[in-house]
């Protein structure tokens, strides 16, 4: 017989805004009677770079029948309290000043936290229901709101909280640790908008100063997405994915003057986003950069789908405390970033023409990476935790994105699968195959991830498409997907063009400081066979001085010709240092794509 597993409390106290300080008090009621172990995650899913959230603890205490507890630190993250007997009550203080996606920050302004960095696990409860307590919450400018996709209870206590304004405290409820860890949380006064897609609720919030944000034509562009995403999961029901766990999705926006970045959860997303990318009111014409937010929340969206309920075997269930490996991040983050765009086109939001630029822009940035040759996508996956997450000057030369390249995997698929069945599938038939048989009851069932070799046979089950020869070419092996032949049989024209028609030397320059400095020397480049390194600050082209922009660098190689030898001079390590490079024909580095019937129709 089951034994009622009793419920892990949390209380979340944002009591020094301005010292960026979290109180968070758990309580275990049935501490082990060896002494119970707690630890907090190492990384956060969905950013796969080990970040030691327990380094931010500033202070750690355990209290029994308030009678101190000692606790014993065992590794990095993990405690281990003395025995005892009664409820055991750990508190810790948490530093949060972490302004990304991926951690917790709290000022006069507002709080946001990711569950990783503020709640202790309780060893051998995993499973056990948690409660959450947010109070204590500022009132500065009027009372702070709680936003989250966490499911809310009314009370834990009838009576206590008949004392208290209706807003605070907020209680909250997860079935297990992992759902608690799976719903960042928002907190303050943000600019919030609501809209139902598929008849499900969705919460739009917008934390940092944005004036006149028209927030209206956001919801009515992101709305667009999640139905189109939601009827193609599901085009029967029209349901939507995260009603397993929540009962509604949020997007968590931080609004700041430049950045960029998405992180995924089950029932909700957090984002940053530039302020210069969000439309205002009264703009006729959205910012340059709109498109890129609605794909960064397309992109985010999907992933409700595959990743968070769709996944390997190695993330069922994650393990907080290393590493997750899995080969596979080319199928979860390759193709959400296929589908991420194809869905700004399917809702109407961008045109084919604008969705052939982006394409082409991203096929370009594939084949601008000499790394492709030496890293397949399969070991880019595995290796994320050590090499695209820790890159260097180097990586181009050195590495693959699964990212990208995985999105071009997805495109190779789609068009063979189309066209070795004569249109009757394609990846969409493979896509509602793998929610059928993962995605769809992996939080409602013990969720099963997708073995590390499943996906050929899938495929084939699902289509009758035999794409073994592929995978072992692109996704094993170094191959590029031979999108020529494959866009040819559609129509479509595939032709690469110069950027520029200065000479090169296959470099990429940034400005630090006051100095030029060779950000990348592509392999094999001009730079490259000339003896220059990364990291040499440049100094004069024969015998001129290069300013620190890009601009005087151009200016200086236009008065040659491919072909030219010029002299370098550079810093390295302080030591002024002189090449001769031959300057090189500029490459062939945009990938436009035409389509061919246009291109015909002129003549
Ligand atoms: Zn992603």
């Amino acid at each position: 017989m089951e034994m009622k597993l009793k419920p892990i409390l949390y209380n979340l106290v944002p009591f020094d805004p301005a010292g960026h300080h979290f109180k968070v008090t758990m309580t275990i009621a049935d501490p082990d009677p060896k002494g119970q172990i707690v630890s907090l995650p190492a990384w956060i899913p969905g950013s796969y770079l080990i970040r030691d959230f327990a380094r931010q603890i500033e202070t750690i205490t355990a209290k029994c029948r308030s009678a101190k507890v000692p606790l014993t630190k065992t590794d990095n993250h993990t405690w281990r309290a003395a025995p005892c007997t009664g409820s055991l009550v750990i508190s810790i203080v948490v530093y949060a000043w972490d302004l990304s996606v991926r951690g917790a920050h709290l000022d006069e302004a507002h709080g946001f936290v990711n569950g990783t960095s503020v709640f202790l696990c309780a060893k051998g409860k995993e499973a056990n229901p948690c409660l959450l307590t947010i109070e204590g919450l500022p009132n500065r400018g009027g009372a702070w709101r709680v936003y989250t996709s966490l499911p809310p209870v009314l009370s834990l206590n009838a009576e206590k909280s008949r004392l208290v304004s209706r807003s605070e405290p907020a209680h909250y409820r997860a079935n297990n640790y992992d759902e608690l860890v799976d719903h960042p949380i928002e907190m303050g006064r943000p600019q919030v908008a609501r809209f139902k897609a598929c008849g499900a609720e969705h919460e739009m919030v917008f934390t940092g100063l944005i004036p006149n944000l028209d927030i209206k034509r956001i919801t009515q562009d992101v709305k667009k997405i999640c139905e189109a995403q939601i009827r193609f999961f599901e085009p029967e029901t029209g349901l939507a994915p995260f009603l397993d766990s929540a009962l509604k999705y949020v997007f968590l926006t931080t609004v700041v003057g430049d950045g960029y970045g998405g992180l995924e959860h089950r029932a909700s997303t957090a984002l940053i986003a530039a302020r210069k990318d969000l439309p205002v009111i009264g703009q006729a014409k959205a910012p340059a950069g709109y498109a890129t937010f609605l794909g960064l929340v397309s992109h985010e969206y999907f992933h409700t789908w595959n990743v968070k309920r769709i996944k390997p075997a190695a993330f069922a269930p994650y393990n907080f405390a290393r590493e997750n490996h899995t080969s596979l991040l080319w199928l979860f983050e390759g193709f959400t970033s296929y589908y991420d765009e194809l869905f700004l086109l399917r809702s109407g939001i961008v045109d084919k023409k604008d969705y052939l630029t982006a394409l082409g822009k991203q096929i370009s940035t594939v084949w601008a990476t000499p790394g492709r040759h030496k890293q397949s996508v399969a070991q880019s996956s595995f290796d994320a935790w050590t090499r695209y997450y820790k890159q260097d000057e180097n990586s181009a030369n050195a590495i693959v994105s699964y990212y990208s390249k995985g999105a071009l995997i997805a495109l190779g698929l789609d068009l063979k699968i189309r066209q070795d069945s004569a249109e009757r599938f394609s990846l969409d038939d493979v896509m509602r195959a793998l929610w059928q048989q993962f995605g769809k009851n992996f939080y409602r069932a013990v969720g099963q991830g997708i073995a590390e070799k499943a996906f050929v046979k899938l495929v084939r089950e699902t289509t009758g498409v035999e794409v073994s020869d592929e995978i072992s070419r692109w996704v094993d092996g170094t191959d590029d997907v031979e999108l020529n032949k494959l866009f040819a049989r559609q129509g479509i024209e595939l032709i690469w063009q110069n950027s520029t028609t200065l000479p090169t030397m296959n470099v990429r320059v940034r400005k630090q400081g006051d100095q030029l400095i060779l950000a990348q020397v592509l392999e094999h480049g001009a730079a490259h066979r000339g003896g220059l390194s990364a990291l040499d600050a440049l100094v004069a082209i024969d015998g001129l001085k290069v300013e620190p922009n890009q601009a005087s660098f151009d200016q200086l190689l236009s008065a040659y010709q491919p072909g030219d030898r010029v002299e370098v001079h550079v810093f390295r390590r302080d030591e002024l240092r002189q090449f001769t490079v031959e300057l090189a024909p500029p490459p062939l580095s945009d990938c436009v794509l035409k389509v061919a019937a246009e291109a015909s129709s002129r003549a």
